[in-house]
Protein backbone atom coordinates (compact mmCIF):
# COMPACT_ATOMS: atom_id res chain seq x y z
CA UNK A 1 0.00 0.00 0.00
CA UNK A 2 1.65 3.45 -1.41
CA UNK A 3 0.38 6.68 1.51
CA UNK A 4 1.40 10.19 1.55
CA UNK A 5 1.72 12.00 4.77
CA UNK A 6 0.57 15.61 5.26
CA UNK A 7 2.11 17.27 8.47
CA UNK A 8 -0.10 20.63 9.17
CA UNK A 9 0.94 23.62 11.67
CA UNK A 10 2.71 26.81 10.75
CA UNK A 11 5.00 25.64 13.62
CA UNK A 12 6.59 23.17 11.47
CA UNK A 13 7.27 25.23 8.46
CA UNK A 14 9.12 28.15 10.69
CA UNK A 15 10.96 25.25 11.58
CA UNK A 16 10.26 25.84 15.77
CA UNK A 17 9.29 22.31 16.04
CA UNK A 18 10.59 19.46 14.16
CA UNK A 19 8.45 17.45 12.17
CA UNK A 20 8.68 14.21 14.78
CA UNK A 21 5.42 12.85 13.79
CA UNK A 22 6.56 11.83 9.61
CA UNK A 23 9.09 10.34 10.93
CA UNK A 24 7.81 8.05 13.52
CA UNK A 25 4.73 7.65 11.50
CA UNK A 26 7.50 6.38 8.39
CA UNK A 27 9.04 3.87 10.43
CA UNK A 28 5.70 2.03 12.35
CA UNK A 29 4.12 2.23 9.04
CA UNK A 30 6.81 0.36 7.19
CA UNK A 31 7.01 -2.54 9.20
CA UNK A 32 3.34 -3.00 8.33
CA UNK A 33 4.01 -2.84 4.55
CA UNK A 34 2.81 0.29 3.71
CA UNK A 35 4.97 2.13 1.82
CA UNK A 36 5.82 6.10 2.40
CA UNK A 37 5.73 7.83 -0.68
CA UNK A 38 5.95 11.28 -0.22
CA UNK A 39 6.12 13.71 2.74
CA UNK A 40 4.13 17.12 2.98
CA UNK A 41 4.09 19.85 5.45
CA UNK A 42 1.58 22.86 5.27
CA UNK A 43 0.65 25.64 7.33
CA UNK A 44 -2.33 26.53 9.39
CA UNK A 45 -5.05 28.10 6.37
CA UNK A 46 -7.87 25.82 5.49
CA UNK A 47 -6.90 26.59 1.45
CA UNK A 48 -2.83 24.94 1.78
CA UNK A 49 -4.71 22.01 4.08
CA UNK A 50 -7.36 21.26 1.12
CA UNK A 51 -4.81 21.87 -1.32
CA UNK A 52 -1.75 19.53 -0.24
CA UNK A 53 -4.50 17.19 1.19
CA UNK A 54 -6.36 16.75 -2.49
CA UNK A 55 -3.04 16.11 -4.38
CA UNK A 56 -2.09 13.75 -2.21
CA UNK A 57 -5.46 11.79 -2.21
CA UNK A 58 -4.70 12.25 -6.15
CA UNK A 59 -1.88 10.31 -5.96
CA UNK A 60 -2.21 7.15 -4.01
CA UNK A 61 -6.00 7.47 -2.39
CA UNK A 62 -4.91 6.82 1.16
CA UNK A 63 -3.74 9.78 3.26
CA UNK A 64 -2.53 10.70 7.17
CA UNK A 65 -2.50 13.97 8.58
CA UNK A 66 -1.36 15.47 12.04
CA UNK A 67 -2.10 18.27 13.57
CA UNK A 68 -4.95 20.75 13.24
CA UNK A 69 -7.41 19.19 15.36
CA UNK A 70 -7.05 21.62 18.45
CA UNK A 71 -9.63 23.52 20.17
CA UNK A 72 -8.30 27.29 18.40
CA UNK A 73 -8.63 29.61 14.95
CA UNK A 74 -5.74 27.80 13.92
CA UNK A 75 -7.33 24.46 13.60
CA UNK A 76 -8.79 23.90 10.33
CA UNK A 77 -8.37 20.64 9.22
CA UNK A 78 -11.82 18.83 9.93
CA UNK A 79 -13.20 21.24 7.89
CA UNK A 80 -10.96 21.82 5.00
CA UNK A 81 -9.93 17.91 4.56
CA UNK A 82 -14.42 17.29 4.87
CA UNK A 83 -14.54 19.88 2.07
CA UNK A 84 -12.61 17.92 -0.38
CA UNK A 85 -15.13 14.91 0.27
CA UNK A 86 -17.81 17.51 -0.38
CA UNK A 87 -19.18 17.01 3.35
CA UNK A 88 -20.20 19.27 5.82
CA UNK A 89 -19.77 19.35 9.39
CA UNK A 90 -22.11 18.11 12.45
CA UNK A 91 -22.12 18.15 16.26
CA UNK A 92 -20.86 14.90 17.79
CA UNK A 93 -23.10 14.99 20.95
CA UNK A 94 -21.18 11.60 21.79
CA UNK A 95 -17.92 13.57 21.64
CA UNK A 96 -19.33 16.91 23.48
CA UNK A 97 -20.60 14.58 26.27
CA UNK A 98 -17.21 12.99 26.76
CA UNK A 99 -15.77 16.50 26.63
CA UNK A 100 -17.51 18.07 29.42
CA UNK A 101 -17.07 15.13 31.31
CA UNK A 102 -13.33 15.32 30.71
CA UNK A 103 -13.05 18.95 31.68
CA UNK A 104 -15.08 18.10 34.79
CA UNK A 105 -13.05 15.87 36.22
CA UNK A 106 -9.56 16.48 34.66
CA UNK A 107 -9.92 20.43 35.69
CA UNK A 108 -12.92 20.70 37.79
CA UNK A 109 -15.18 23.57 35.78
CA UNK A 110 -17.44 23.53 32.53
CA UNK A 111 -15.78 23.24 29.33
CA UNK A 112 -14.50 26.54 27.70
CA UNK A 113 -16.68 27.39 24.90
CA UNK A 114 -13.86 27.29 22.15
CA UNK A 115 -13.11 23.85 23.46
CA UNK A 116 -16.78 22.87 21.87
CA UNK A 117 -15.47 23.42 18.11
CA UNK A 118 -13.52 19.28 18.69
CA UNK A 119 -16.72 18.07 18.71
CA UNK A 120 -17.38 18.71 15.27
CA UNK A 121 -17.09 16.31 12.75
CA UNK A 122 -17.20 15.63 9.54
CA UNK A 123 -20.53 13.99 7.80
CA UNK A 124 -20.23 10.42 7.48
CA UNK A 125 -16.91 9.84 8.92
CA UNK A 126 -15.25 7.33 11.54
CA UNK A 127 -14.70 8.67 14.88
CA UNK A 128 -11.39 7.78 15.96
CA UNK A 129 -11.17 7.77 19.83
CA UNK A 130 -7.88 9.23 21.19
CA UNK A 131 -7.49 8.18 25.08
CA UNK A 132 -4.38 10.04 25.30
CA UNK A 133 -5.87 13.68 24.79
CA UNK A 134 -9.15 15.96 24.20
CA UNK A 135 -8.86 16.07 20.01
CA UNK A 136 -10.83 12.62 18.78
CA UNK A 137 -9.11 11.35 15.73
CA UNK A 138 -11.33 11.27 12.38
CA UNK A 139 -10.92 8.86 9.18
CA UNK A 140 -12.95 10.08 5.94
CA UNK A 141 -13.45 7.37 3.47
CA UNK A 142 -14.99 8.40 0.19
CA UNK A 143 -17.39 5.63 -2.38
CA UNK A 144 -14.05 4.91 -4.04
CA UNK A 145 -12.11 3.70 -0.94
CA UNK A 146 -9.88 6.94 -0.86
CA UNK A 147 -9.39 7.87 2.43
CA UNK A 148 -8.04 10.02 5.04
CA UNK A 149 -6.94 9.40 8.66
CA UNK A 150 -6.82 12.63 10.83
CA UNK A 151 -4.83 12.45 13.93
CA UNK A 152 -3.64 15.03 16.40
CA UNK A 153 -0.35 17.29 16.37
CA UNK A 154 0.78 16.82 19.75
CA UNK A 155 3.19 13.92 19.43
CA UNK A 156 2.61 11.80 22.04
CA UNK A 157 -1.35 11.72 21.52
CA UNK A 158 -0.12 10.90 17.96
CA UNK A 159 2.16 7.85 18.71
CA UNK A 160 -0.89 6.45 21.22
CA UNK A 161 -3.33 6.69 18.61
CA UNK A 162 -1.04 5.28 16.11
CA UNK A 163 -0.87 2.20 17.99
CA UNK A 164 -4.20 2.10 19.41
CA UNK A 165 -6.33 2.35 16.05
CA UNK A 166 -4.46 2.91 13.28
CA UNK A 167 -1.95 0.29 13.09
CA UNK A 168 -4.23 -1.99 13.96
CA UNK A 169 -6.79 -0.86 11.34
CA UNK A 170 -4.22 -0.84 8.43
CA UNK A 171 -3.11 -4.55 9.11
CA UNK A 172 -6.85 -5.35 9.04
CA UNK A 173 -6.74 -3.47 5.70
CA UNK A 174 -3.46 -4.69 3.97
CA UNK A 175 -3.44 -8.27 2.26
CA UNK A 176 -2.31 -11.52 4.74
CA UNK A 177 1.29 -12.66 3.33
CA UNK A 178 1.19 -9.08 1.73
CA UNK A 179 5.32 -7.54 1.65
CA UNK A 180 6.18 -5.52 4.40
CA UNK A 181 9.35 -3.34 4.98
CA UNK A 182 11.93 -4.07 7.72
CA UNK A 183 14.91 -2.79 8.79
CA UNK A 184 17.83 -4.05 10.59
CA UNK A 185 20.76 -1.86 12.01
CA UNK A 186 23.73 -3.04 12.85
CA UNK A 187 25.81 -0.21 15.03
CA UNK A 188 29.83 0.05 14.32
CA UNK A 189 32.13 2.23 16.17
CA UNK A 190 35.21 3.77 14.97
CA UNK A 191 35.92 2.58 11.52
CA UNK A 192 34.81 4.60 8.39
CA UNK A 193 32.12 4.23 6.32
CA UNK A 194 34.86 3.80 3.63
CA UNK A 195 36.66 1.11 5.32
CA UNK A 196 33.74 -0.59 6.55
CA UNK A 197 32.75 -0.83 2.83
CA UNK A 198 36.16 -2.26 1.84
CA UNK A 199 35.78 -4.54 4.40
CA UNK A 200 32.37 -5.89 3.39
CA UNK A 201 33.42 -6.44 -0.48
CA UNK A 202 31.09 -7.88 -2.50
CA UNK A 203 28.02 -6.99 0.32
CA UNK A 204 29.18 -3.56 0.29
CA UNK A 205 26.00 -2.43 -2.38
CA UNK A 206 23.23 -4.73 -0.95
CA UNK A 207 22.98 -8.36 0.81
CA UNK A 208 20.42 -10.91 -0.59
CA UNK A 209 18.41 -8.45 -2.30
CA UNK A 210 18.16 -6.61 1.25
CA UNK A 211 19.26 -2.84 0.22
CA UNK A 212 22.39 -1.79 2.98
CA UNK A 213 22.73 2.04 3.84
CA UNK A 214 25.42 3.61 5.32
CA UNK A 215 24.24 6.10 8.09
CA UNK A 216 27.52 7.81 9.87
CA UNK A 217 26.89 9.70 13.14
CA UNK A 218 28.17 10.90 16.52
CA UNK A 219 28.24 7.24 17.86
CA UNK A 220 30.06 5.76 14.90
CA UNK A 221 28.49 4.18 11.32
CA UNK A 222 25.32 2.34 11.19
CA UNK A 223 24.49 -0.23 8.95
CA UNK A 224 21.01 -0.66 8.06
CA UNK A 225 19.71 -3.51 6.30
CA UNK A 226 16.34 -3.26 5.12
CA UNK A 227 14.36 -5.85 2.84
CA UNK A 228 10.97 -4.09 0.79
CA UNK A 229 9.08 -6.66 -0.73
CA UNK A 230 8.69 -10.14 1.02
CA UNK A 231 6.33 -11.03 3.46
CA UNK A 232 6.50 -11.32 7.06
CA UNK A 233 8.37 -14.44 7.84
CA UNK A 234 10.59 -14.54 4.68
CA UNK A 235 11.37 -10.93 5.75
CA UNK A 236 12.48 -12.05 9.20
CA UNK A 237 14.47 -14.56 7.70
CA UNK A 238 16.18 -13.05 4.55
CA UNK A 239 17.31 -10.12 7.77
CA UNK A 240 19.23 -12.64 9.93
CA UNK A 241 20.71 -13.95 7.04
CA UNK A 242 22.33 -10.91 5.71
CA UNK A 243 23.27 -9.71 9.53
CA UNK A 244 25.14 -12.80 9.69
CA UNK A 245 27.14 -12.46 6.48
CA UNK A 246 27.54 -7.99 7.32
CA UNK A 247 28.68 -9.49 10.68
CA UNK A 248 30.87 -11.95 9.54
CA UNK A 249 33.00 -9.39 7.67
CA UNK A 250 32.75 -6.54 10.12
CA UNK A 251 32.44 -8.68 13.75
CA UNK A 252 35.43 -6.51 15.36
CA UNK A 253 33.69 -3.30 15.34
CA UNK A 254 29.68 -4.50 15.35
CA UNK A 255 29.11 -3.47 19.21
CA UNK A 256 25.50 -4.25 19.03
CA UNK A 257 21.79 -4.06 17.05
CA UNK A 258 18.90 -0.93 16.32
CA UNK A 259 18.47 0.95 19.49
CA UNK A 260 21.70 -0.16 21.72
CA UNK A 261 23.82 2.18 23.42
CA UNK A 262 27.27 1.48 23.87
CA UNK A 263 27.36 2.49 27.35
CA UNK A 264 24.56 0.05 28.49
CA UNK A 265 26.57 -3.27 26.82
CA UNK A 266 29.82 -2.27 28.51
CA UNK A 267 28.05 -2.21 31.84
CA UNK A 268 26.30 -5.52 30.97
CA UNK A 269 29.79 -6.51 29.95
CA UNK A 270 31.76 -5.13 33.10
CA UNK A 271 28.26 -7.12 35.58
CA UNK A 272 29.21 -10.29 33.95
CA UNK A 273 32.81 -9.94 35.00
CA UNK A 274 31.85 -8.21 38.48
CA UNK A 275 34.35 -5.16 37.66
CA UNK A 276 33.51 -1.67 38.60
CA UNK A 277 34.13 1.57 36.86
CA UNK A 278 35.55 5.09 37.61
CA UNK A 279 36.14 7.37 34.99
CA UNK A 280 38.73 10.58 34.72
CA UNK A 281 37.48 12.77 32.46
CA UNK A 282 38.92 15.97 30.98
CA UNK A 283 37.44 17.42 27.95
CA UNK A 284 34.32 15.34 28.06
CA UNK A 285 33.38 16.85 31.66
CA UNK A 286 31.15 14.65 32.88
CA UNK A 287 29.59 13.38 29.02
CA UNK A 288 31.18 9.75 30.11
CA UNK A 289 29.64 9.71 33.73
CA UNK A 290 26.64 10.62 32.54
CA UNK A 291 25.90 8.08 29.68
CA UNK A 292 26.97 5.64 32.44
CA UNK A 293 24.90 6.35 34.89
CA UNK A 294 21.82 6.91 32.18
CA UNK A 295 21.62 3.49 32.06
CA UNK A 296 19.12 1.75 35.09
CA UNK A 297 21.04 -0.13 37.19
CA UNK A 298 24.57 1.26 37.10
CA UNK A 299 25.06 1.90 40.18
CA UNK A 300 25.83 -1.93 40.77
CA UNK A 301 28.81 -1.17 38.29
CA UNK A 302 30.08 2.47 38.42
CA UNK A 303 31.64 3.35 41.64
CA UNK A 304 32.28 7.19 40.18
CA UNK A 305 34.43 10.10 38.92
CA UNK A 306 36.28 13.07 38.62
CA UNK A 307 36.23 15.35 36.20
CA UNK A 308 39.77 16.62 35.72
CA UNK A 309 39.50 19.97 33.74
CA UNK A 310 42.43 22.02 35.38
CA UNK A 311 46.02 20.55 35.26
CA UNK A 312 45.84 20.97 39.43
CA UNK A 313 42.94 19.02 40.08
CA UNK A 314 45.15 16.40 37.22
CA UNK A 315 47.51 16.62 39.67
CA UNK A 316 45.88 16.73 43.26
CA UNK A 317 42.97 14.56 43.06
CA UNK A 318 44.70 11.65 40.16
CA UNK A 319 48.32 11.66 41.53
CA UNK A 320 49.18 12.39 37.50
CA UNK A 321 52.36 14.04 38.16
CA UNK A 322 52.52 17.78 37.41
CA UNK A 323 56.06 17.58 35.83
CA UNK A 324 54.16 14.59 33.10
CA UNK A 325 51.76 17.14 32.54
CA UNK A 326 54.87 20.01 31.82
CA UNK A 327 56.54 17.82 29.57
CA UNK A 328 54.46 16.02 27.56
CA UNK A 329 51.12 18.69 27.82
CA UNK A 330 47.61 17.58 29.79
CA UNK A 331 47.08 15.65 25.98
CA UNK A 332 49.24 13.20 25.85
CA UNK A 333 49.58 9.52 25.93
CA UNK A 334 51.54 9.30 29.50
CA UNK A 335 48.78 11.81 30.54
CA UNK A 336 45.64 9.70 29.88
CA UNK A 337 47.16 6.53 31.15
CA UNK A 338 48.14 8.04 34.26
CA UNK A 339 44.50 9.68 34.67
CA UNK A 340 43.17 6.13 34.31
CA UNK A 341 45.12 4.31 36.33
CA UNK A 342 44.68 7.08 39.20
CA UNK A 343 41.30 7.06 39.09
CA UNK A 344 40.90 3.48 39.46
CA UNK A 345 43.40 3.39 42.20
CA UNK A 346 41.72 6.36 44.14
CA UNK A 347 38.42 4.98 43.58
CA UNK A 348 39.52 1.36 44.47
CA UNK A 349 37.56 -0.01 41.08
CA UNK A 350 38.39 -2.74 38.57
CA UNK A 351 38.71 -0.26 35.55
CA UNK A 352 39.77 3.40 35.20
CA UNK A 353 38.98 5.03 32.06
CA UNK A 354 40.80 7.93 31.31
CA UNK A 355 39.77 10.75 28.38
CA UNK A 356 41.97 14.03 28.09
CA UNK A 357 41.64 16.31 24.44
CA UNK A 358 41.22 19.24 22.61
CA UNK A 359 37.31 20.11 22.44
CA UNK A 360 37.87 23.41 20.63
CA UNK A 361 36.75 25.53 18.90
CA UNK A 362 40.09 27.12 20.40
CA UNK A 363 43.33 25.37 21.67
CA UNK A 364 44.19 23.37 19.15
CA UNK A 365 47.94 23.47 17.77
CA UNK A 366 49.80 22.26 14.43
CA UNK A 367 50.64 19.36 16.28
CA UNK A 368 47.51 18.36 18.26
CA UNK A 369 44.94 20.03 16.27
CA UNK A 370 41.05 20.32 17.94
CA UNK A 371 39.64 17.47 18.04
CA UNK A 372 42.63 15.58 19.49
CA UNK A 373 42.02 13.19 22.38
CA UNK A 374 43.82 10.35 23.98
CA UNK A 375 42.11 7.83 25.68
CA UNK A 376 43.11 5.44 28.45
CA UNK A 377 41.57 1.91 30.05
CA UNK A 378 43.59 0.66 33.01
CA UNK A 379 42.22 -2.91 32.81
CA UNK A 380 43.20 -4.29 36.57
CA UNK A 381 46.53 -2.62 36.17
CA UNK A 382 46.67 -3.50 32.19
CA UNK A 383 46.90 -0.12 30.54
CA UNK A 384 46.13 0.77 26.58
CA UNK A 385 45.83 3.95 25.14
CA UNK A 386 44.59 5.43 21.90
CA UNK A 387 44.94 8.50 20.08
CA UNK A 388 42.59 10.13 17.55
CA UNK A 389 41.78 13.10 15.47
CA UNK A 390 37.99 13.33 16.37
CA UNK A 391 35.55 15.70 13.61
CA UNK A 392 32.81 17.82 14.44
CA UNK A 393 31.95 20.50 16.93
CA UNK A 394 32.70 20.85 20.61
CA UNK A 395 29.58 18.74 21.24
CA UNK A 396 30.13 16.35 18.69
CA UNK A 397 34.18 16.15 19.61
CA UNK A 398 32.93 15.72 23.31
CA UNK A 399 30.29 12.98 22.57
CA UNK A 400 32.57 11.24 20.17
CA UNK A 401 35.33 10.92 22.68
CA UNK A 402 32.96 9.83 25.69
CA UNK A 403 32.27 6.51 22.73
CA UNK A 404 35.92 6.13 21.72
CA UNK A 405 36.30 5.50 25.59
CA UNK A 406 33.76 3.24 25.60
CA UNK A 407 34.64 1.32 22.31
CA UNK A 408 38.26 1.04 23.92
CA UNK A 409 37.22 -0.55 26.83
CA UNK A 410 35.41 -3.47 24.72
CA UNK A 411 38.17 -3.59 22.34
CA UNK A 412 40.25 -4.54 26.09
CA UNK A 413 37.77 -7.37 26.88
CA UNK A 414 37.42 -8.69 23.18
CA UNK A 415 41.68 -8.98 24.21
CA UNK A 416 41.28 -10.26 27.06
CA UNK A 417 38.95 -13.18 25.91
CA UNK A 418 40.99 -13.44 22.92
CA UNK A 419 43.88 -14.75 25.05
CA UNK A 420 42.41 -16.11 27.45
CA UNK A 421 40.71 -18.60 24.52
CA UNK A 422 44.92 -18.81 23.33
CA UNK A 423 45.96 -19.48 26.87
CA UNK A 424 42.76 -22.20 27.41
CA UNK A 425 44.17 -23.75 24.16
CA UNK A 426 47.30 -23.87 24.20
P1 LIG B 1 -1.93 20.82 16.93
O1 LIG B 1 -2.62 19.50 17.01
O2 LIG B 1 -1.74 21.28 15.53
O3 LIG B 1 -2.62 21.86 17.77
O4 LIG B 1 -0.47 20.64 17.51
C1 LIG B 1 -0.23 20.65 18.87
C2 LIG B 1 1.27 20.63 19.18
O5 LIG B 1 1.83 19.42 18.68
C3 LIG B 1 2.09 21.71 18.49
O6 LIG B 1 2.24 22.84 19.27
C4 LIG B 1 3.42 21.09 18.29
O7 LIG B 1 4.23 21.30 19.43
C5 LIG B 1 3.14 19.61 18.20
N1 LIG B 1 3.21 19.16 16.82
C6 LIG B 1 2.32 19.41 15.84
N2 LIG B 1 2.69 18.80 14.70
C7 LIG B 1 3.84 18.15 14.96
C8 LIG B 1 4.72 17.32 14.17
N3 LIG B 1 4.47 17.04 12.89
N4 LIG B 1 5.82 16.81 14.76
C9 LIG B 1 6.07 17.08 16.07
N5 LIG B 1 5.28 17.85 16.84
C10 LIG B 1 4.17 18.38 16.31
MG1 LIG C 1 -1.35 23.33 15.14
Amino acid sequence: MNLEIVTIGDELLLGFTIDTNAAQLARELAALGVRIVRRTTCGDDAESIRQAVSDALGRTGAVITTGGLGPTADDMTKPAIAAIFGKGMRLDTGILTALRERWRKRFGHDLPVSNEQQAMVPEGCTILPNRHGSAPGIWLEDAQGRWVIMLPGVPREMRGMLADTVVPTLRDRLPVGGPVIRSRTLRTANIAESALADRLGELARGVNGLSLAYLPGADGVDLRLTSWDRDARATAAALDEAAALVRSKVSRYVYGENDDDLAAIMLAECAARNATVAVAESCTGGMLGMRLTAVPGSSRTVLGGTIAYANAVKARELGVPAALIDEQGAVSEPVARAMATGVRLRFGSTIGLGITGIAGPDGGTPEKPVGTVWVAVDLDGDVHAVRAVLPGDRHEIRWRAAQLALDRLRKAFLREQQSEGWTARG
